[in-house]
């Protein structure tokens, strides 16, 4: 099983975390520049942070084989900071790097007008650089965070098919899937979605433009989550074809759109089940 995690925040995981990823078939990663949790006080902040997403968590994640990418934006928790709002202008000299392949996260948390103004002006980004957007969708008030979100975008004038809606559920999932965006889905231990519900999902609508996450983070949350979620489909009947479509052919296609998703020499061949000692792995990239 070759897997690609298309949100996940490695900056908050240690080397344990990416030893087990790589053992599990994890081959590459999206790191999406996300909120901290300890709030951030000034732009200069960002920069270092955006740095260290560029350069240090990708020779980090090349320490074990896993090919590293990053989204870059201002979140939508620190948009509502005064403090935090000059990172818009920042963003422009990391939209030019090789190592970003999106705009993300961006979208809506609390939807102020503050979060409106940044996440328009985002898209605008993602338009000018010709980048696609990770779009995150709030955990309150679901629905009608993921219908503001969805008019947001239809707004922009960014084609749907460079667009995922993130931290999808049962509640949200067609009303994304009718806009033509992406589809995002977080799996977690114990909140958003489960393995099991995620093959429901999928069982219902396909595996067409579906992307499924760990979003591992500082919070409780399992960077394993993705190869739990190719077992549960295996499991239920899936084909393995199915599986690779979902867990790797999917996020390629998506994040290859901005032209910059180099993953020429990756050894995903190599791996070797933790349990049997199988190869889990075939195929080129
Ligand atoms: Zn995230």
């Amino acid at each position: 099983m070759r897997i690609f995690d298309p949100h996940i925040h490695m900056t908050s995981r240690t080397t344990d975390d990416y030893e087990r990823m790589a053992a599990a078939g994890v081959r590459a990663v999206v790191e999406p520049a996300f909120w901290l949790g300890q709030p951030r006080t000034s732009a200069a902040s960002f920069t270092d942070y955006f740095d260290s997403l560029i350069g240090w968590e990708p020779f980090r994640a090349g320490q074990f084989g896993v090919r590293h990418f990053a989204t870059i934006a201002l979140n939508p928790k620190e948009a509502n900071d005064p403090r935090c709002r000059p990172v818009l202008d920042l963003l422009p000299r990391y939209l030019d790097k090789d190592a970003v392949v999106a705009v993300g996260e961006i979208g809506y948390d609390s939807m102020t007008p503050e979060e409106d103004e940044a996440f328009a002006a985002q898209l605008a980004l993602a338009v000018a650089y010709d980048l696609p957007a990770l779009v995150h969708t709030p955990h309150r008030d679901k629905a009608r965070g993921c219908e503001r979100t969805l008019a947001v975008v239809a707004e922009s004038g960014i084609d749907a098919g460079r667009v995922v809606v993130d931290h999808l559920n049962e509640v949200t999932v067609k009303l994304v899937r009718d806009s033509g965006c992406w589809l995002g889905f977080s799996i977690y231990p114990d909140t958003k979605m489960t393995p099991q519900r995620m093959v429901e999902l999928l069982r219902e609508y396909g595996t067409d433009r579906m992307l499924v996450n760990s979003a591992a983070d500082w919070g409780r949350s399992d960077p394993l989550l993705t190869r739990a979620t190719g077992e549960a489909m295996l499991a239920a009947g899936f084909s393995d074809d199915d599986v690779d479509t979902v867990l790797w052919r999917n996020p390629v296609e998506f994040y290859g759109q901005s032209g910059r998703l180099d993953l020429s020499d990756l050894d995903v061949s190599a791996a070797v089940d933790p349990q049997t000692g199988n190869s889990i792995l075939r195929g080129g990239s």
